[in-house]
């Protein structure tokens, strides 16, 4: 019987591992997805504020044209105030120029903020830009280091599924069929041991009867609760 214990000992260490490993094998690849989600967010907001560069300097461009209209009617305006006849024109053409010299001190100062906001983003900018270079190459390693992961967890399933198979062939068919219907039925673990007078399957404590047997004769028992092979191991 200490030899079918041994057995279920060996193949539940096998099919926890394969378990471990399956699980490992089914959560990396979501790992590295949020990894390279990461890395391109981080990306993305770099990009952004190039692209706020970029816009503020279209701007800027467009008002300084928007100013070099004003100042053309300006020197039209002044050649036409020698030409005038009535004072009437006159001071309607001193209107317009006065008109035409605020909108470009208003433009002047509109020129002025938008520098103001593409300095920032400048040196916003530089602040991220190694921020970013630093993050992206952790990120990366990151990434390297969860896919080599990947591959040898894989080799390793693979190697413990053929280990396993050829183990399995070793066990008595009954002990084998029991064994699989126990674990497929608890989910998990179908070899416990026995702490105290307690199964640590289910945490419910094994009838005295069943218990002395344990202890007693070293037999192959279940446990009468949960239905999962009870190991006694003398402490
Ligand atoms: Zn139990």
């Amino acid at each position: 019987m200490d030899s079918d214990i041994d057995t279920l000992l060996k193949l539940q260490q096998l099919d926890l591992e394969i378990d471990n490993l399956k699980k490992l094998i089914e959560r990396l690849p979501e790992e590295i997805k949020s990894l390279e989600k990461k890395k391109s967010d981080l990306i993305l907001k770099f990009d952004k504020i190039k692209n706020d560069i970029n816009h503020l300097e279209a701007l800027k461009r467009e008002k300084e044209l928007d100013i070099q209209t004003y100042e053309d009617k300006i020197v039209k305006i002044q050649s036409s105030l020698e030409k005038v006849k009535t004072n009437e024109e006159y001071k309607a053409l001193l209107r317009e120029k006065a008109h035409a010299e605020e909108a470009i001190m208003e433009l002047e100062d509109e020129i002025l903020n938008i520098m103001e906001e593409i300095e920032n983003l400048r040196e916003e900018e530089a602040k991220l830009k190694g921020i970013v270079d630093k993050e992206k190459v952790e990120i990366e390693k990151e990434i390297q280091e969860k896919e080599k992961e990947l591959e040898e967890a894989k080799e390793k399933l693979e190697k413990l599924l053929k280990e396993r198979e050829e183990f399995s062939k070793t066990v008595r068919p009954p002990l084998l069929s029991k064994y699989e219907m126990i674990r497929k039925k608890r989910n998990g673990k179908a070899v416990v041991i026995v702490d105290s007078d307690t199964c640590t399957g289910c945490f419910m404590i094994i009838p005295p009867k069943v218990y002395s047997e344990l202890v007693k004769s070293k037999k192959l028992l279940t446990c009468p609760h949960c239905g999962r092979f009870l190991i006694y191991r003398e402490s």
